[in-house]
């Protein structure tokens, strides 16, 4: 049986003070706690302060990004030693975000990925098609080439374990969320093709989220879907009320 798991992804918000304040905020409302993982992803000056905050509950904490390098002159950049040394279980990794602004692709996407697991965390992985590519009719072609491409060399063990975020670009940030049907489609693709891949076992094991403009009033609709074992959650995560209604759905 797959564990839900609903993750807050942050982004380019919030001090260390404001951090606090939600994070305290989020650890009082979450309460039942029996079938659903609630991951924090701040950003990286706010991860030492909710390490405190969510001590002694059941909240995980999650970075939103790493370089695949141990350590060394690489200027602002952070290793997932540190991030595990911060108290981090997860980390977000290929981010379309990350792949737009930042030229990330599946190929060093591949390599934090295996980093990652080096140093014990467990990676969200982002994969998912932009409008252009819905449009012209790409998406499953485009979604199993970032799968194969982030997924390469790791062992099935290590797959079983993993997270992958399907997150439709055009729905990131935009309050255009795919359809129940969408989204469904593209997860149970996903989960067919780690089936191929790796074996049925792996496919079972292997937690699918939806990322993309999902909210209270879409949350329940999607999170019912055979192959949707989650969400990655961006704005909605930074509204205690918003964020809590998305875990009980
Ligand atoms: C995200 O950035 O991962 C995301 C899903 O954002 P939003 O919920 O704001 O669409």
């Amino acid at each position: 049986m797959r564990k839900r798991i609903i993750a807050g992804n942050w982004k380019m918000n919030k001090t260390v003070a404001e951090a606090k304040e939600l994070a305290q905020a989020i650890v009082q409302g979450f309460t039942r706690t029996d079938s659903c993982e609630v991951v924090l992803c701040p950003p990286f000056t706010a991860l030492a302060a909710l390490r405190e905050v969510i001590a002694e509950t059941p909240v995980k904490l999650g970075a939103q990004n790493m370089f695949w390098e141990e350590q060394g002159a690489f200027t602002g950049e952070i290793s997932a030693a540190m991030l595990k040394s911060a108290g981090c279980t997860y980390v977000i990794l290929g981010h379309s975000e990350r792949r737009q602004y930042f030229q990330e692709s599946d190929e060093t996407v591949n390599k934090k990925i295996l980093r990652a697991f080096e140093h014990g965390l467990i990676p969200i992985v982002c994969v998912g098609e932009t409008l252009a590519e819905r449009q012209n009719g790409l998406t499953h072609q485009v979604v199993e080439k970032q799968v194969r491409g982030c997924l390469a060399d790791l062992t099935s063990d290590q797959v079983a374990a993993l997270v992958i975020a399907y997150e439709p670009v055009w729905a990131i940030g935009t309050g255009v969320v795919a359809t129940t049907e969408q989204a469904q489609e593209v997860h149970a693709m996903i989960r067919a093709l780690a089936g191929k891949m790796y074996s049925t076992r792996v496919a079972e094991s292997l937690r699918l989220q939806y990322g993309g403009s999902m909210k209270p009033d879409n949350a329940a609709q999607l999170l019912s879907q055979d192959d949707i074992d989650g969400g990655l959650i961006g704005g909605a995560s930074l509204d205690v009320k918003s964020f809590l209604q998305i875990v009980y759905a």
